[in-house]
């Protein structure tokens, strides 16, 4: 088995080399100052990687399924009302875990490929005149469908029809590589974990609370101890936690999240743009589909791909993973079997992009499906060509 090759599966995803340094380091007393100097920027890059100026920032040893629970615990009680979509297997998720608190979910079904019908949320909302939803839960990216939603506009249906719920946004696949405005779609929690767009390891849940979800705190009745935000906003007030930090990763995610600040944010989602437009030009030239429906729902962090009918889409995920060395996403739940996920997060570079489109092709063709070799690298290729700039060329 070989550790050379990236990965290509939607979380975890790579990690370079200087967060792998920055996360290996010796004990430090997390109750000093020296653990305020790694927990303080962390704090403000993480705002500013949500784009936020006042969200407030939460960072669990946990992963992204207890920043969920962060979000549902802080701010509802048993029997509250929240509408959530089901459109995939990490809303499917969400959902359950809703149940499992006693709240009263509705689910608003959506085929799998979909996004979340804002126009729908809108005409439920409008109905709701005794204000009984209390909070509007939203997957930005359905990681198990390469599904990315419009959270502007489920903002636009909650103001349209004149709602108070709060919105809370799952943004575990998205945040730190595909656009992710808190401040400007109002929302209200945001979530994820370190080992997706952070490029870190798994071990941190990683929340944003808006001053409107801070205030429910006190009312909010679902049970909750480790994860309640008042004690770790005592934590923070001197330099710690209410528990012990995972100092490691924490210093870690200062490391990442400086790289994220250092590329520019919006350079962060532009790479990711690319790298998603070459990998699926190659979707396109081995003639297969994306589970996304059409184009503006299409994922800039994974693409979800049909096989052939008959075809038993794991089959690809293990050879590739016994035979290459290359890991690729394999399809949850209702698409399982039915598709295979290349993850295009993270630390990725339009040069690994291209070695993991080689990778499927060759894992294809060894499987007998109709895939000719280079087709889908080649059409990559064209769209990861930049030419010669104007610049270089005089200056050499
Ligand atoms: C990975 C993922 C999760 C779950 O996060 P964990 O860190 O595995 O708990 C939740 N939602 C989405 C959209 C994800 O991609």
């Amino acid at each position: 088995m070989s550790f050379q090759n990236p990965v290509f599966i939607p979380g975890p995803t790579n990690i370079p080399e200087v967060v792998r340094k920055a996360c290996d380091m010796p004990t430090v007393d997390h109750r000093s100052p020296i653990f305020g100097r790694i927990l303080h920027p962390v704090r403000a890059n993480v705002r500013k990687v949500l784009k936020s100026e006042s969200a407030l920032i939460f960072i669990f040893p946990s992963t992204g399924t207890g920043g969920w629970e962060t979000a549902i615990t802080n701010t509802l009680s048993p029997g509250d009302n929240v509408l959530i979509a089901r459109n995939g297997m990490f809303s499917h998720k969400w959902i359950e875990m809703c149940q499992r608190f006693g709240l009263e979910v509705q689910v608003v079904e959506t085929p799998w490929g979909e996004g979340i019908p804002a126009a729908t949320f809108q005409e439920i909302l409008s109905e709701d005149s005794g204000k009984a939803i209390k909070a509007v839960l939203a997957t930005h990216n359905e990681t198990a469908t390469g599904v990315v939603s419009d959270i502007g506009a489920v903002r636009r249906a909650m103001d349209a029809a004149d709602h108070p719920a709060l919105l809370l946004v799952d943004g575990v696949s998205s945040i730190g590589s595909m656009d992710f405005r808190f401040d400007d779609w109002g929302v209200d929690v945001a979530v994820t974990g370190s080992q997706k767009g952070f490029m870190l390891p798994a071990g941190l849940a990683i929340v944003g609370f808006s001053e409107k979800a801070r205030a429910c705190v006190d009312t909010a009745k679902l049970p909750r101890t480790f994860f309640d935000i008042r004690d770790m906003e005592k934590g923070y007030a001197n330099n710690a936690y209410p528990y012990t930090p995972a100092v490691g990763l924490m210093n870690g995610l200062l490391t990442s999240s400086d790289m994220l600040l250092d590329e520019g944010i919006d350079n962060v989602i532009a790479r990711h743009a690319r790298i998603a437009t070459g990998v699926r030009a190659a979707v396109r030239a081995w003639g297969m589909k994306l589970c996304a429906v059409s184009p503006e729902v299409e994922s800039n962090t994974v693409s979800a791909i049909m096989t052939p009918e008959g075809f038993d889409s794991g089959r690809i995920v293990n050879h590739a993973a016994s035979v290459y060395d290359v890991a690729f996403g394999v399809g949850l739940g209702e698409v399982s079997g039915k598709l295979f996920r290349i993850g295009h997060l993270g630390s990725l570079t339009d040069v690994m992009a291209l070695s993991g489109i080689a990778t499927a092709e060759m894992v294809m063709a060894d499987l007998g499906l109709d895939i000719t070799l280079g087709s889908g690298v080649a059409a990559a290729q064209r769209s990861f060509l930049r030419g010669v700039p104007a610049q270089t060329e005089k200056a050499a």
